[in-house]
Protein backbone atom coordinates (compact mmCIF):
# COMPACT_ATOMS: atom_id res chain seq x y z
CA UNK A 1 0.00 0.00 0.00
CA UNK A 2 1.72 3.02 -1.32
CA UNK A 3 0.12 5.67 1.05
CA UNK A 4 1.12 3.88 4.18
CA UNK A 5 4.81 3.06 2.69
CA UNK A 6 5.04 6.86 2.15
CA UNK A 7 4.14 7.65 5.20
CA UNK A 8 6.52 5.04 6.98
CA UNK A 9 9.80 6.46 5.23
CA UNK A 10 8.24 10.15 6.37
CA UNK A 11 7.46 9.24 9.50
CA UNK A 12 8.75 6.14 11.43
CA UNK A 13 11.63 6.08 13.13
CA UNK A 14 14.01 2.56 12.81
CA UNK A 15 15.41 1.81 17.07
CA UNK A 16 18.79 0.04 16.69
CA UNK A 17 17.98 -3.32 13.85
CA UNK A 18 14.75 -3.91 14.47
CA UNK A 19 12.13 -1.82 16.14
CA UNK A 20 10.46 0.53 13.75
CA UNK A 21 8.44 3.80 15.67
CA UNK A 22 5.42 4.53 14.18
CA UNK A 23 4.00 6.49 17.44
CA UNK A 24 3.16 9.49 14.91
CA UNK A 25 0.49 8.10 12.78
CA UNK A 26 -0.44 4.33 13.87
CA UNK A 27 0.93 3.78 18.10
CA UNK A 28 0.09 6.45 19.67
CA UNK A 29 -1.31 9.40 17.81
CA UNK A 30 -3.84 7.78 15.10
CA UNK A 31 -4.32 9.65 11.56
CA UNK A 32 -7.54 7.92 12.00
CA UNK A 33 -7.98 9.02 7.96
CA UNK A 34 -5.08 6.92 6.90
CA UNK A 35 -6.82 4.04 9.20
CA UNK A 36 -9.92 4.58 7.16
CA UNK A 37 -7.59 3.30 4.19
CA UNK A 38 -5.95 0.94 5.31
CA UNK A 39 -9.51 -0.57 6.46
CA UNK A 40 -10.65 0.24 2.55
CA UNK A 41 -7.39 -1.93 1.55
CA UNK A 42 -8.07 -4.97 4.24
CA UNK A 43 -11.85 -5.11 2.64
CA UNK A 44 -10.28 -5.20 -0.97
CA UNK A 45 -7.95 -8.19 -0.08
CA UNK A 46 -10.68 -10.11 2.14
CA UNK A 47 -13.67 -9.31 0.56
CA UNK A 48 -15.98 -12.05 -0.11
CA UNK A 49 -14.20 -14.44 2.54
CA UNK A 50 -17.52 -14.44 4.87
CA UNK A 51 -15.65 -12.29 7.55
CA UNK A 52 -18.51 -11.58 10.25
CA UNK A 53 -16.21 -10.55 12.64
CA UNK A 54 -13.14 -9.03 13.56
CA UNK A 55 -10.33 -10.68 16.56
CA UNK A 56 -7.03 -8.29 17.64
CA UNK A 57 -5.50 -7.93 20.98
CA UNK A 58 -5.59 -4.81 23.41
CA UNK A 59 -4.03 -2.42 22.95
CA UNK A 60 -2.45 -1.26 19.37
CA UNK A 61 -4.32 -3.53 17.26
CA UNK A 62 -7.49 -1.70 18.89
CA UNK A 63 -7.89 1.58 16.82
CA UNK A 64 -7.24 -0.44 13.59
CA UNK A 65 -9.50 -2.98 13.84
CA UNK A 66 -12.48 -0.66 14.85
CA UNK A 67 -11.20 1.44 12.12
CA UNK A 68 -11.41 -1.71 9.60
CA UNK A 69 -14.59 -2.74 11.07
CA UNK A 70 -16.69 0.07 9.64
CA UNK A 71 -15.85 -1.12 6.32
CA UNK A 72 -16.45 -4.69 6.71
CA UNK A 73 -19.45 -3.60 8.92
CA UNK A 74 -19.09 -6.40 11.79
CA UNK A 75 -18.41 -6.26 15.38
CA UNK A 76 -14.37 -6.65 16.88
CA UNK A 77 -13.08 -8.33 19.55
CA UNK A 78 -10.16 -7.84 21.34
CA UNK A 79 -8.29 -10.52 23.40
CA UNK A 80 -7.84 -8.76 26.78
CA UNK A 81 -4.65 -9.29 28.55
CA UNK A 82 -5.86 -10.72 31.72
CA UNK A 83 -4.44 -12.13 35.18
CA UNK A 84 -8.38 -13.37 35.44
CA UNK A 85 -8.91 -17.04 35.43
CA UNK A 86 -10.85 -19.62 33.52
CA UNK A 87 -13.46 -19.77 35.67
CA UNK A 88 -15.80 -22.86 34.88
CA UNK A 89 -14.50 -22.09 31.26
CA UNK A 90 -16.40 -18.60 30.63
CA UNK A 91 -13.37 -18.08 28.45
CA UNK A 92 -10.76 -18.80 26.02
CA UNK A 93 -7.27 -18.65 26.84
CA UNK A 94 -3.76 -18.63 25.66
CA UNK A 95 -0.32 -17.42 26.56
CA UNK A 96 1.94 -14.87 24.11
CA UNK A 97 5.36 -13.76 24.59
CA UNK A 98 5.27 -9.61 23.73
CA UNK A 99 7.88 -8.38 21.61
CA UNK A 100 8.18 -4.89 22.40
CA UNK A 101 8.04 -5.40 26.58
CA UNK A 102 9.66 -8.89 26.67
CA UNK A 103 6.94 -10.71 28.80
CA UNK A 104 4.68 -13.32 28.44
CA UNK A 105 0.91 -12.53 28.82
CA UNK A 106 -2.26 -14.40 29.66
CA UNK A 107 -4.31 -13.42 27.14
CA UNK A 108 -8.39 -14.26 26.99
CA UNK A 109 -11.70 -13.67 25.10
CA UNK A 110 -14.70 -14.88 26.16
CA UNK A 111 -16.39 -17.85 24.90
CA UNK A 112 -19.52 -15.49 24.48
CA UNK A 113 -18.03 -13.75 21.98
CA UNK A 114 -16.42 -16.41 19.48
CA UNK A 115 -17.65 -19.60 18.51
CA UNK A 116 -17.97 -22.11 15.72
CA UNK A 117 -20.70 -19.60 14.00
CA UNK A 118 -17.81 -17.03 13.03
CA UNK A 119 -15.59 -16.56 10.18
CA UNK A 120 -12.97 -14.27 11.60
CA UNK A 121 -10.51 -11.93 10.31
CA UNK A 122 -7.58 -11.00 12.33
CA UNK A 123 -5.79 -7.38 12.64
CA UNK A 124 -2.77 -6.46 14.39
CA UNK A 125 -0.39 -3.62 14.17
CA UNK A 126 3.08 -5.09 13.62
CA UNK A 127 4.31 -8.76 12.42
CA UNK A 128 7.29 -9.89 13.68
CA UNK A 129 8.06 -12.99 15.81
CA UNK A 130 4.30 -14.00 15.09
CA UNK A 131 3.46 -14.44 18.92
CA UNK A 132 0.83 -12.16 19.10
CA UNK A 133 -0.98 -13.78 15.46
CA UNK A 134 -0.19 -17.80 16.86
CA UNK A 135 -2.28 -16.55 20.05
CA UNK A 136 -5.04 -15.17 18.24
CA UNK A 137 -5.07 -17.72 15.89
CA UNK A 138 -5.06 -20.46 19.00
CA UNK A 139 -8.09 -18.42 20.39
CA UNK A 140 -10.17 -18.61 16.90
CA UNK A 141 -8.90 -22.70 17.02
CA UNK A 142 -10.46 -23.13 20.85
CA UNK A 143 -13.80 -21.28 19.58
CA UNK A 144 -14.12 -23.66 16.53
CA UNK A 145 -14.12 -20.39 14.53
CA UNK A 146 -13.28 -20.32 10.99
CA UNK A 147 -10.35 -18.27 10.06
CA UNK A 148 -10.42 -15.92 6.74
CA UNK A 149 -6.70 -14.86 7.83
CA UNK A 150 -5.10 -12.39 9.13
CA UNK A 151 -4.29 -8.37 8.19
CA UNK A 152 -1.40 -6.69 9.54
CA UNK A 153 0.02 -3.08 8.91
CA UNK A 154 3.12 -3.79 9.14
CA UNK A 155 5.20 -6.74 8.74
CA UNK A 156 8.69 -6.72 9.37
CA UNK A 157 9.99 -9.64 6.89
CA UNK A 158 13.11 -10.11 8.18
CA UNK A 159 11.87 -12.17 11.26
CA UNK A 160 10.21 -15.21 10.98
CA UNK A 161 6.69 -14.92 11.92
CA UNK A 162 4.82 -14.00 8.36
CA UNK A 163 7.25 -17.05 6.85
CA UNK A 164 5.90 -19.55 9.58
CA UNK A 165 2.24 -18.48 9.76
CA UNK A 166 2.07 -19.06 6.22
CA UNK A 167 3.58 -22.42 6.18
CA UNK A 168 0.68 -23.27 8.42
CA UNK A 169 -1.63 -22.80 5.03
CA UNK A 170 -3.13 -19.35 7.10
CA UNK A 171 -3.57 -16.58 4.68
CA UNK A 172 -1.51 -13.37 5.88
CA UNK A 173 -1.90 -9.78 3.99
CA UNK A 174 0.40 -7.36 5.31
CA UNK A 175 -0.05 -3.60 3.74
CA UNK A 176 3.73 -2.71 4.00
CA UNK A 177 6.38 -5.18 4.13
CA UNK A 178 9.85 -4.63 5.22
CA UNK A 179 12.84 -6.58 3.69
CA UNK A 180 15.61 -4.81 6.36
CA UNK A 181 16.22 -2.05 8.25
CA UNK A 182 18.25 0.42 9.81
CA UNK A 183 18.88 3.20 12.16
CA UNK A 184 21.47 4.67 9.43
CA UNK A 185 19.87 3.52 5.91
CA UNK A 186 16.34 3.61 7.24
CA UNK A 187 13.62 0.80 6.08
CA UNK A 188 13.19 -1.09 2.75
CA UNK A 189 10.83 -2.70 1.10
CA UNK A 190 9.92 -6.12 0.71
CA UNK A 191 7.88 -5.37 -2.58
P1 LIG B 1 5.16 -10.53 17.35
O1 LIG B 1 4.22 -11.13 18.35
O2 LIG B 1 4.77 -10.83 15.92
O3 LIG B 1 6.60 -10.81 17.65
O4 LIG B 1 5.04 -8.96 17.54
C1 LIG B 1 3.81 -8.33 17.28
C2 LIG B 1 3.46 -7.32 18.33
O5 LIG B 1 4.61 -6.68 18.88
C3 LIG B 1 2.61 -6.25 17.74
O6 LIG B 1 1.30 -6.36 18.28
C4 LIG B 1 3.25 -4.93 18.13
O7 LIG B 1 2.50 -4.32 19.14
C5 LIG B 1 4.59 -5.29 18.67
N1 LIG B 1 5.71 -4.99 17.75
C6 LIG B 1 6.55 -5.89 17.18
N2 LIG B 1 7.52 -5.29 16.48
C7 LIG B 1 7.28 -3.97 16.58
C8 LIG B 1 7.97 -2.81 16.05
O8 LIG B 1 9.00 -2.87 15.35
N3 LIG B 1 7.42 -1.61 16.35
C9 LIG B 1 6.31 -1.48 17.13
N4 LIG B 1 5.85 -0.24 17.34
N5 LIG B 1 5.65 -2.55 17.65
C10 LIG B 1 6.13 -3.78 17.38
Amino acid sequence: MELLKQRIRRDGIVKGNDVLKVDGFLNHQMDVALFEEIGREFLRRFEGCGVNKILTIEASGIGIACITAQSFHCPVVFAKKSQTKNIAGQVYSTKVESFTHGRVYDVMVSRQYLGPEDTVLIIDDFLANGAALEGLIHLVEQAGARLAGAGVVIEKAFQPGGGRIRARGIRVEALARIKSMSEEKGVEFAD
